[in-house]
This record gives C-alpha cells, structure tokens and sequence, in this order.
C-alpha cells in the first residue's frame, strides 16, 4: 500500500481530470461507492472459485459480527448501489467512480494491495454498440494523452448456456493431463473450469495454450453480438487482435472481454480492462439488465503516460515572493492575495517565517517558482516590484506594483 506523495499527486490529478472529462463527453456522470461491502456480494459476483475471491480479499467481521470486505474492484459496488437506489429499473445509466481498491497480492511493480482505478459502468444496454463506444472511449484517451504502446485485446465469452457445453470440452481436455496440474487447478477442474485459464502459473502456460478456446462454441446471436462489434471497431478505426484466451479473472463476464496490454511497464501489462455482464445484476437480485463496463489501473496508467513522455501541465503561474522588513512582509501579503485574486489558477507562494534576503531566495528556489517577486525597503518606498527569474539567467526586472499583474499574465502567457 503506497502513499502517494506530492511530487506525484499532480499528475494522477491531471490524468484523472482527462478520464472525467472524457467520460462526461460519453455521457457518464459519477456515482461515489463505500469501500467497504458484505463479503457474500463480492463471492456471489467475482464467483467462489476465483483468485480474487479465494486468496486475494480484505475480509474481517466487524462488532455486529458481519462478515466485511474492502472493495477488490468496482462493479459489483456499483451493481448494488443501482439495485438498492432504484436505478436500473427502467432506466439506463451511465456511471463512472474512481479510488482504491484492496487485493491481498503479492507486491511488486504494477501490482499492489491498495491500487487505484477509474471505472466505468453503463447499465441498461445490450450492445454491441455500446461495446463498442466503451472501447472507443478508451481509445480517445490514448490518442488525448499522447499514450502510445498498447494493444487491445478482444473475445466473446457466449451466454452461460453456450459456456456449458464448451466448460465439458475444458473438463475432458484437463481431465486428460491432470497429471501436469497445479494444485489450484485440479481443485478448479470440479468446481470451476474456466478459471484454470486465468493461472498467472507459467508452468501452466503450455497446457492452457493447447485447451479448446471458447469462440469455438459461441451460439449464434454471440457471434452476430461479436460479429458487429468488431465491425463497429474497424469502421472506427480501432486496431485489435482477437485473443481467444482472454477470459479475464471474474466469472460474471459474458459476451464481450477485452484488456488494453502494454510491453512498456514489465510483467504487469494489463493497463485497462472490461466486459459485459448481463447475467450479474439479475443474480444480485434486480431486474435482468444488460451491462457492461471497464477498469482502469490508475498505477499502471500513470507509469505508462510517464514512459511515453507525458507531461503534467504546470500552474497558470508560479511565483513566490521574498520580503524583507516588516513593512515589506506586511505589504506582500496583501500582493499575494491580489495575485490569487487576479490570476486564477496559478501558485503564489509568500515567504513566512522571515528570513534574510539570502536565505529567502534560496527558499524561493527550492519551491519550483518560475519567478521570485522581491519586495524591499527601496522597492516599497519607489512602489515597485523586483521580478527575478529563477529558471534563466536573465536579469531582474523592476515593475511598477500596479503592472504587476499585466506583466505576469504576459510572462505566463508566453511561456
Ligand atoms: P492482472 O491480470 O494484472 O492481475 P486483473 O485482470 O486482475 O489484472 P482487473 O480486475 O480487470 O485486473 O482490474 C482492472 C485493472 O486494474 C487492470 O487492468 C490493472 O490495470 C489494474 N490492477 C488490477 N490489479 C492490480 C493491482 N494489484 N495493482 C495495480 N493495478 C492493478
Ligand atoms: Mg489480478
């Protein structure tokens, strides 16, 4: 679990205000969820016999002797915030929620125990078209932030009744190499079949790469479902290759799976991913509502747009002010406010704690600010400012007080 500290905060709130704008420009409107949530809604979502659910949660009984359980992931908080507010019924909805999430893994680059993600959810539809703006959505914020290196991965899982005659071809294929399992998934041969194809396991790897593959088995109105989202992705555009192991980690997915893989950031690929699950909102009790949505791992997002060279758009201005003497100090005060005031947006830094001149510049340096604005005796008693650049070498500058905030608009401005 990470503290995030300040010289990284700026960025994740950067690249969260870019997830938020472009979820509003789709039309999603934010929902915020409690952390917590009984233990039974994560089990009868994610499924009993997942990683997730088998090793990886939060889970405590609180004093009333409820069995608790820090959010793994988003969507089944936010499947029953729909059903318990009343919002899937006859209704569709669009909804987008971010913060942490909590998985009892094993820590190392790109994957933590407290991790973040951004999340959408549209509820209410069947898609594919909305299958497909999902993933166009996705796409544009890319493209927006200059993040190049990922691939997207697609499949169709079927329906549940479609699944079950190829979960028999995955039972007769495992059941003939038993011998070559894990521990993990001999137990899941039985209870959970499907689940063997997510073992992150590498000796695991070749006999997975050999099983019978789902897109084998799909019924008709999944492979037309399927059919036309990859239609609507090539008319948009969008490149992607059909990875017919993608299953993804949580047995609510149906129909459409897709995840957004990246070679930039080591072992942890996985920077975005999702699918639908139209069977899940009926199986926590409401109404049979069409679903679907994707996760974002803020963690990894932020890694990648720092590997692809993004930047973090700095202040309007950035200035801190140094003032000698009482009078001085007491007039920046009065400054500084006005800056705030005048410049919205920007970052004023007044010196406290006095100091001599020295020693407030040297404070003025460390703080980042593009300019120091020097007031002293002699620039108080002529009204003036000095303004001294921190970031060149060029010369100070004395400006009449009341061109000051002319003349920082102009600085920033050509910035
Ligand atoms: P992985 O295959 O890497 O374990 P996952 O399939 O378990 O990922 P999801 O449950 O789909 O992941 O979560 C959505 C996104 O959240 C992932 O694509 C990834 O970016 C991020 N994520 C998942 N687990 C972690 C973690 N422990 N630490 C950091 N980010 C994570
Ligand atoms: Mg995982």
């Amino acid at each position: 679990m990470n503290d995030i500290l300040p010289e990284q905060t700026a960025t994740w709130r950067y690249l969260e205000s870019v997830l938020i704008e472009i979820a509003a420009s789709y039309g999603y409107d934010e929902i915020r969820l409690p952390l917590l949530e009984h233990t039974e809604l994560f089990a009868r979502s994610i499924g009993e016999v997942t990683d997730i659910v088998e090793k990886e949660m939060y889970t405590f009984l609180d004093r009333n002797d409820e069995s608790l359980t820090l959010r793994p992931e988003a969507t089944a908080g936010m499947v029953r915030a729909g059903i318990t507010n009343g919002l899937l019924h006859n209704q569709k909805q669009k909804l987008w929620t971010t913060g942490p999430m909590f998985r009892y893994e094993k820590p190392q680059k790109g994957r933590y125990r407290q991790f973040h993600q951004f999340d959408v959810e549209a509820l209410g539809y069947e898609g594919p078209d909305i299958d497909a703006e999902l993933i166009i959505m996705s796409a544009r914020i890319w493209e927006r932030l200059g993040i190049s290196r990922l691939k997207l991965e697609i499949n169709s899982l079927g329906m549940p009744e479609s699944r079950t005659r190829y979960r028999e071809s995955l039972v007769d294929y495992f059941s003939g190499v038993k011998s070559e399992l894990d521990q993990d998934s001999i137990r899941r041969l039985e209870q959970n079949p499907l689940r063997i194809l997510d073992s992150k396991n590498p000796e695991m790897q070749g006999i997975i790469e050999a099983a019978p593959v789902m897109i084998d088995y799909l019924d008709d109105a999944s492979a037309e479902h399927f059919d036309r989202l990859k239609t609507l992705l090539s008319a948009a555009n969008i490149e992607f290759t059909l990875n017919p192991r993608l299953v993804r980690g949580l047995d609510y997915y149906n129909r459409t799976v897709f995840e957004w893989v990246t070679d930039a950031l080591g072992s942890q690929g996985a920077v975005c991913s999702g699918g639908r699950y139209d069977g899940l909102v009926e199986k926590l009790g409401g109404r049979t509502t069409p679903a679907i949505g994707w996760a974002m791992g803020i963690e990894r997002f932020v890694a990648l747009y720092e590997v692809c060279g993004g930047e973090t758009p700095s202040a309007a201005a950035d200035v801190y002010l140094v003032a000698v003497g009482d009078a001085a100090e007491q007039t920046a005060f009065s400054i500084a406010e006005q800056l705030r005031d005048e410049l919205p947006g920007s970052r004023v830094e007044l010196n406290l704690g006095g100091g001599s001149f020295k020693s407030q510049m040297k404070r003025a340096d460390k703080s980042g600010a593009e300019f120091a604005l020097v007031l002293g005796e002699q620039e108080l008693a002529a009204s003036q400012i000095g303004v001294k650049p921190l970031r060149s070498g060029d010369e100070q500058t004395s400006v009449a007080m009341d061109a000051l905030v002319a003349t920082l608009r102009e600085k920033f401005a050509s910035a």
